[in-house]
């Protein structure tokens, strides 16, 4: 009986100890929360370091955005893997996961938001846009503004891991500085894993919903929904006819390229061998790119975001049996939709507009210096497997111009 007695004792010993635990836990939380609301002062702090690391704590407002952004891109379809990715990116670009977050860092072109929307303007002006700034919305507006990107970052996450989904996100969406990349990449990969763990991500394998609910909301010149890596192999309906020079200013057959913008030898590149050639903004920027030979614009696709990719890439079938390929003059969606003047589909004739270079300098984020154009007797996408060897599938454009020109 004795002993029985210390137990009850010592059991409600045990129930007051647990009951200060429980009151400490709750003190606990609701001080983290009002010490969120200074989350504004860590503007500047572009780590996701310091406050930010508030995210992860429950309860806080940091983290119920932080959440609120992982569940509206998987109830668009994403992975737990991918929308930890999108998540891990904000604990750089917003750490303190602030809704109306003004540009933070050096930029002086005034973004905001989650995701850091350059200029801020392009969030309050899209469409789609109802100025709350709230979670759903500014997804809403990525979805509307930017979708060949967030298809781009679905297809080369498929199945992967949070961490690269970062890295991708990164590369597709948020397009920060070169440098940027280099010192933020391993901080987004860190706070998309952690996204990952706490949020469940493992259990959420997603679908490509997202691709399918998006289709007639794309923009102009991406509409490539239905087979991403295969031109069609449809008969073009275009005339092949003349061939002529890309910019009316040039004359004389002449359009004075270095031996690094010319096709065939290159001393500076993989394999010594450059597919095609390369036109500068100067002295070409500014200019109307038109179609150096007819046909059908059969495909408009996009790969990479720098001048050793392809950015948007226009592949333009003709009767005669040769195909063009007009790249790197667009990178972004924005500047795809600037740029770029045909869409798939189109027929052109030789000298009808595809799009304009960009004016020297005008475009920096990401940088276009030139358009290279390329002409080959096999189908672009299959022609890209010879990109870097001169075993005869790319042809030399001047050549052609030169020789294939009519007797007007
Ligand atoms: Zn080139």
């Amino acid at each position: 009986m004795g002993k029985k007695k210390y137990w009850v004792l010592g059991g409600i010993g045990a129930g007051i100890i647990a009951f200060l635990i429980v009151i400490m836990a709750i003190l606990t939380l609701f001080s983290s929360k009002s010490c969120k609301s200074g989350g504004d002062s860590d503007a500047g702090d572009t780590s996701s370091g310091g406050a930010g690391g508030s995210w992860t704590q429950q309860g806080t407002d940091a983290y119920k955005n932080a959440e609120a952004v992982f569940k509206y891109w998987t109830g668009k379809g994403m992975s737990g893997a991918q929308a930890a990715g999108i998540v891990g990116n904000i604990t750089v670009e917003d750490p303190g996961f602030v809704l109306d977050q003004a540009e933070i860092g050096a930029g002086a072109e005034g973004g905001g938001g989650l995701y850091q929307f350059t200029p801020k303007s392009k969030y309050l002006t899209d469409p789609k846009s109802d100025k709350s700034w709230s979670v759903q919305n500014q997804g809403d507006v990525i979805l509307n503004s930017a979708m060949s990107a967030v298809k781009q970052f679905m297809k080369e996450t498929k199945g992967g891991t949070p961490e690269d989904a970062a890295t991708v996100w990164m590369n597709t969406y948020e397009l920060p500085a070169a440098s940027e990349r280099v010192r933020t990449n391993s901080a987004r990969r860190s706070g998309a894993r952690k996204a990952y763990e706490m949020f469940g991500g493992a259990n959420i394998s997603g679908s490509d919903s997202i691709l399918g609910d998006a289709t007639g909301t794309a923009d102009s010149g991406s509409n490539t929904q239905n087979d991403e890596n295969q031109c069609s192999t449809s008969s073009g309906d275009g005339a092949g006819g003349d061939w002529s020079w890309p910019f009316a200013s040039i004359k004389n057959n002449n359009p004075g390229l270095s031996a690094e913008q010319q096709f065939g030898y290159s001393a500076s590149r993989t394999g010594n061998f450059h597919d095609g050639i390369d036109l500068g903004d100067i002295p070409y920027g500014g200019q109307e790119i038109k179609a150096i030979h007819g046909g059908k614009v059969y495909k408009i696709g996009h790969k990479g975001y720098t001048q050793s990719d392809l950015g948007y890439y226009i592949c333009v079938k003709s009767d005669d049996g040769y195909y063009e390929v007009y790249q790197e003059f667009a990178f972004s969606e924005a500047q795809a939709a600037k740029y770029i003047k045909v869409k798939e589909g189109d027929t052109v004739k030789t000298g009808d507009v595809i799009g304009t270079l960009p004016k020297h300098g005008s475009e920096n984020s990401p940088a276009v210096t030139h358009i290279h154009i390329g002409v080959s007797k096999t189908e672009i996408t299959k022609a890209e497997d010879s990109a870097f060897s001169n075993n005869g599938t790319w042809l030399d454009p001047v050549d052609l111009i030169k020789g294939g020109q009519s007797k007007k």
